[in-house]
């Protein structure tokens, strides 16, 4: 089966619409899918009722950012009930102060000689509260300040550049506590972007299951082939359940919607119970 679980809508930093990733997963032979902006449950209805009408299978999820350690993290949930009163209200205080912040990157910037890049940024924000670094990755590369998004990643969006402004997200074990009362699965989003020592790696995986996750992503759009081994072998060794998401944020940037090679079948998979 086709599974892609994690993908963005506009509702946070994806650059399609609901309906739109939904349709466009379909069309990439997508058959079950979960839908997870960054810390936002706003998209969930419109890309169910798209799931519908398409006829594939979905379950609504969230991609929830977490501060552990001196990293940022990020822990998808799925099967999330999004009416949860505990997780509307966790998300709601983890999206609080992203403006704020996206004005401090914006003041780095003009500092650093480049202007008016949180108007920029808040421009191409569908969702205001949800403007990201991705916004201002976005603007910068269509002002031709870097020749491409990704690029922004390596110059000044990242710790050490001028357009970095560090942040204080949600914890891990409320992250997942959250995400648990919401009725849902925790999964460690790829793990492979984290700058951790293998033995951070190995705490960070006692605690999180330890707190209730239950998976980690395994096949995911910013691992490569060697990563789905190392994360498989991960997954099995701590007794964790295994996810594939693309995590698809737009059309030609980074994977696409159900692209990625299947996962390693002696992985216990995340979605066992749900889809056809
Ligand atoms: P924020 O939550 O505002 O810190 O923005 C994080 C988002 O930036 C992630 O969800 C990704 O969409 C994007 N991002 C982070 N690192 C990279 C990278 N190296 N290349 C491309 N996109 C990235
Ligand atoms: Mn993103
Ligand atoms: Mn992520
Ligand atoms: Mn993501």
């Amino acid at each position: 089966m086709n599974v892609d679980l994690h993908c963005h809508s506009t509702a946070s930093d994806g650059a399609l619409p609901p309906r739109e990733v939904v349709s466009r997963a379909a069309r990439q032979g997508v058959e079950l899918l979960a839908l997870t902006d960054h810390d936002q449950l706003g998209g969930l209805a419109e890309a169910r009722e798209a799931a519908r009408r398409a006829g594939i299978a979905f379950v609504d999820g969230v991609e929830v950012s977490v501060s552990w350690r001196s990293v940022t993290l990020h822990v998808v949930g799925l099967g999330v009930d999004p009416q949860n009163d505990a997780l509307q209200t966790g998300l709601q205080h983890v999206r609080s102060g992203r403006i704020e912040r996206a004005r401090e990157m914006g003041r780095g910037l003009r500092e650093a000689g480049i202007a008016g890049t949180f108007e920029g940024a808040m421009a191409l924000a569908d969702n205001p509260v949800m403007v990201s670094r991705t916004h201002f990755a976005r603007h910068l590369a269509q002002r031709g300040v870097v020749a491409a998004a990704k690029d922004a990643f390596r110059d000044y969006l990242v710790p050490g550049k001028p357009g970095y402004v560090p942040h204080r997200w949600a914890q891990l074990a409320e992250a997942i506590r959250w995400i648990l009362d919401a009725g849902g699965r925790a999964v460690l989003a790829h793990p492979g972007r984290y700058r951790l020592s293998a033995g951070a790696m190995s705490h960070l995986m006692e605690e999180f299951r330890g707190a209730g996750g239950r998976g980690i992503e395994v096949v995911t759009g910013s691992h490569s082939p060697d990563q789905y081994a190392l994360f498989g072998a991960l997954a099995l060794q701590h007794g964790l359940a295994a996810s594939r998401g693309s995590d698809f944020h737009g059309p030609g940037e980074g994977a696409e919607l159900g692209g990625l090679p299947d996962m390693d079948g002696r992985l216990q998979a995340i979605w066992t119970g749900w889809g056809v």
